[in-house]
């Protein structure tokens, strides 16, 4: 009797598929089974191993100086967190801050960085502190509880402490996202949209979110030679003047993109034109040699 594709359910559709693309079962296909299993393993043991690098302290965090936008002085730090791995050697958070929000680990992550963070940061109270935190951490009605428990519990003046959300995952319960805003800025703590203009909805972020500041995305910066990036920076900063927002450039690597970003009326700049993201003690040297230590 032929096959009735109709007559299948979804499944038999899929071996159907299979089969027509790799053989049935005898051939290969097979042999691709084992292989999903020990991937399943191998994800098992990343969150293993990434609890333990929070138990070890595995990780540790390097501090980017946020300047004023003619880089005379130093207002805050960017903390951004690194994994010393055992085997992998010194990885940056591109290599693995994604994967710690497919494992749902954000909030163990987000703790651990805060902690050490305002721990760090106490050391230098003539500047703020920029932490990131993922759109995520927000939906855990625990997130604002143990943000403000942590700062006190730690003596950090809450008025240092500015929160960048990422924009890894798309915020979609605005009031359960400003309820918690409107409380960690009731502490006096900022809120700043990080890498403005990339994410899947920046402008209805501005509209629904009280926020303090937006970071330009440093995209743009590094495309200030063309027409429509500096178009958009023009036109981004004009709408973030509007609704009384400060403005980060971020990525700000030449002179020229310091000037085009001052000239546009950025507060502040961020970037290797100013500094490398610094450990503790390159920071504090940094300050010295500004005079603001
Ligand atoms: P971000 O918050 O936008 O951080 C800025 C990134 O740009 C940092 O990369 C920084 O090292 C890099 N950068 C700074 N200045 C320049 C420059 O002039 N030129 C270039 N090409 N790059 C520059 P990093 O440290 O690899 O962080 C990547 C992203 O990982 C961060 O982007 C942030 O989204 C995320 N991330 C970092 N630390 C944390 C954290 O503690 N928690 C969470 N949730 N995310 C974090
Ligand atoms: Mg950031
Ligand atoms: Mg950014």
């Amino acid at each position: 009797m032929p096959i009735r594709p109709w007559l299948l359910s979804g499944p038999a559709i899929g071996y159907l598929r299979v089969c027509r693309w790799f053989g049935p079962p005898s051939s290969p296909v097979v042999s691709t089974v084992p292989d999903r299993r020990a991937r399943k393993a191998r994800m098992t043991d990343w969150k293993s191993d990434f609890l333990t690098a929070i138990d070890e302290d595995q990780l540790y965090l390097l501090y980017q100086p946020q300047m004023t936008a003619d880089g005379a002085r130093m207002v805050a730090v960017e903390a951004l967190v690194r994994w010393h791995h055992p085997t992998d050697g010194p990885l940056g958070s591109g290599a693995f801050v994604d994967k710690v929000e497919q494992h749902g680990l954000e909030q163990e992550l987000g703790a651990w960085v805060l902690e050490a963070a305002c721990r760090e940061a106490l050391a230098w109270p003539q500047i703020g502190l920029a932490v990131n935190v993922s759109a995520q951490q927000f939906r855990d009605e625990r997130f604002v509880g143990g943000v403000l428990g942590t700062v006190e519990r730690l003596g950090f003046d809450p008025t240092r402490l500015e929160l960048e959300i990422v924009e890894s995952t798309f915020i979609d319960d605005f009031e359960v996202t400003s309820a918690a805003i409107d409380r960690l800025r009731a502490a006096g703590i900022r809120i700043a949209l990080d890498d403005f203009g990339t994410g899947y909805s920046s402008l209805t972020y501005l509209r629904r979110l009280p926020l303090d500041k937006i970071k330009i995305d440093q995209s743009f910066v590094r495309e200030i030679d063309q027409m429509q990036s500096a178009a958009i920076v023009h036109a981004v900063v004009a709408l973030a003047r509007a609704l009384g927002l400060k403005i980060t450039a971020e990525g700000v690597e030449t002179e020229e993109q310091q000037r085009f970003m001052k000239a546009a009326g950025c507060h502040y700049l961020q970037g290797y034109r100013f500094a490398r993201p610094l450990d503790p003690q390159a920071l504090t040297a940094m300050l010295k040699d500004l005079g603001q230590a």
